[in-house]
C-alpha cells in the first residue's frame, strides 16, 4: 500500500507512521528525518537544507522531489511506502503522481493551539528517534526507551514553530483540497491519545 501522512507539524505524523508502517510492513519514509541525517553527515543536500530548516521554511521543491524520487526507487519500496512529511506543496504532490501515485492520504487534524504546546515540549531521542513530551518524562535529557540523549530540536523553539505553522497553512494545507478532489483523503482526529489515533487510522484504511 502507498500511503501519505498529512498534517501540521506536531500532529503526531512521525509517531503514528512508526506504528502503521510496522503494521502494514512498508518502509516509513520521513523527509524531515532524511534531511536531519543529511545535515549530520554534512552532505551537500544537508548543507543546502539546513538554512531553510533553521528558519522554519520549506526546503525548495526540486531538492525534496529529487531526494524522494531516489528513495522510492529503492528495493524496499516495491510493495509500497508510508510517506511522512511529503508532499508539503501542490508541486510536490503533482511530482509524486509521476513517480508512484498514493493509494490513500491520511490527514491527521489537530487545532493550532494544541500544536504549539505539543511542539515546545517535544524532545526527540538522538539514538532511537523516539518522540516524547516533557510533561511525561522523569528526566528531560534521557530517552526512557533506549537511554539515548534527548534533544530539543532547534526548529521546535517558539519563534520557529510559529513560522512553521504559518508555512503549513499557506503551502501545505491546500493539499487537503487537492486530495479531497481526487477522492483519496481520509481525515482522522489527531487530538486524542496516540493509541486511539492509531486505531482510527487503521480503521479508515479498512
Ligand atoms: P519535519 O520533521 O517533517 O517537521 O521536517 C522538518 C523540516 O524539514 C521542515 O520544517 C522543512 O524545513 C524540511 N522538510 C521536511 N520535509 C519537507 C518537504 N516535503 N518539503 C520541504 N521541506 C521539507
Amino acid at each position: 500500500m502507498k500511503l501519505i501522512f498529512l498534517g501540521p507539524p506536531g500532529a503526531g505524523k512521525g509517531t503514528q507512521a512508526t506504528g502503521v508502517s510496522t503494521k502494514l510492513n512498508v518502509p516509513h519514509i520521513s523527509t524531515g528525518d532524511m534531511f536531519r541525517s543529511a545535515i549530520k553527515n554534512r552532505t551537500r543536500t544537508g548543507l543546502e537544507a539546513q538554512r531553510y530548516m533553521d528558519n522554519g521554511q520549506l526546503v525548495p521543491d526540486s531538492v525534496v522531489i529529487d531526494m524522494v524520487r531516489e528513495r522510492l526507487a529503492m528495493d524496499d519500496c516495491k510493495n509500497g511506502y508510508l510517506l511522512d512529511g511529503f508532499p508539503r506543496t501542490v508541486e510536490q504532490a503533482e511530482a509524486l503522481e509521476g513517480i508512484a501515485s498514493p493509494d490513500a492520504v491520511i490527514n491527521i487534524a489537530v487545532p493550532d493551539e494544541r500544536l504549539l504546546s505539543r511542539l515546545t515540549g517535544r524532545r526527540v531521542c538522538g539514538k532511537c528517534q523516539g518522540t516524547f513530551h516533557v510533561s511525561k518524562l522523569a528526566d528531560e535529557k534521557v530517552c526512557p526507551v533506549c537511554g539515548g540523549e534527548l534533544i530539543h530540536r532547534d526548529d521546535d523553539k517558539p519563534e520557529t514553530i510559529k513560522k512553521r505553522l504559518s508555512v503549513y497553512h499557506d503551502q501545505t494545507a491546500p493539499l487537503i483540497g487537492y486530495y479531497t478532489g481526487n477522492g483519496k483523503l481520509k481525515t482522522v482526529d489527531g487530538d486524542n491519545r496516540p493509541e486511539d489515533v492509531l486505531k482510527a487510522i487503521l480503521a479508515s484504511l479498512e
